[in-house]
């Protein structure tokens, strides 16, 4: 059996500027299809350059100003969540990481940086504190509704750290584990990948 090649037309000519490549061309074979030399260094040139700027020129007021919007948004999510279904089902916090990060690349137009990750990775750890407050609150609030005046929704700091030590357990550590993770992993700097 003859073992023809799937498209015919692949590799033949540049994905790029389609000039039909001739026998024995200089040509760069990739998972995207084939590439003329120029073609392919052109391409790899401007993906180099959009590397290299991707930490240049951040504003960091208007990245705490969309990390803390995320934050908001993947509270809401959290804590809507758990009242509508009655759920306490914490592994919804990781939704905080994913606004706070992506509210970060919204606000610096796609920026990535290690200081960028300290941010993200910090305002999420923050924000799933909050939420996980918001998220007790409603439920101690349901059992005994003489708490109300104490569990405010904007606490005295001495009752937030008193519901956060006493409510404190293994599964907090974990979700707070994977939400920063999450925040952290999505404004991680692209590398450029050497092959071999
Ligand atoms: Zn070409």
């Amino acid at each position: 059996m003859e073992d023809l090649p799937k498209d015919p037309v692949e590799e033949r000519t540049c994905r790029q500027c389609e000039q039909i490549f001739e026998p024995g061309a200089d040509m760069e074979v990739t998972d995207q299809g084939a590439f003329c030399r120029p073609c392919f260094n052109a391409l790899a040139a401007e993906v180099e350059m959009l590397i290299r700027q991707q930490n240049q020129g951040i504003s960091f007021p208007a990245a705490v100003v969309g990390g803390l919007a995320g934050a908001v948004v993947g509270a809401l999510i959290w804590w809507g969540f758990t009242v509508v279904t009655k759920i306490q089902f914490g592994l919804v916090a990781i939704v905080i990481g994913i606004t706070v990060a992506k509210g970060i690349l919204l606000a610096t137009r796609g920026r990535r940086s290690r200081e960028l990750q300290v941010l993200s990775a910090g305002i999420a750890a923050g924000a799933y504190f909050y939420a996980d407050y918001l998220v007790k609150r409603t439920f101690i609030l349901q059992q005994s509704p003489e708490y109300a005046r104490t569990l405010t929704v904007f606490p005295d700091p001495a009752v937030f750290f008193n519901v956060a030590r006493v409510t404190f357990d293994m599964f907090t550590l974990i979700f707070l584990a994977i939400t920063v993770y999450q925040a952290w992993r999505l404004v991680e700097p692209f590398k450029i990948k050497r092959p071999g």
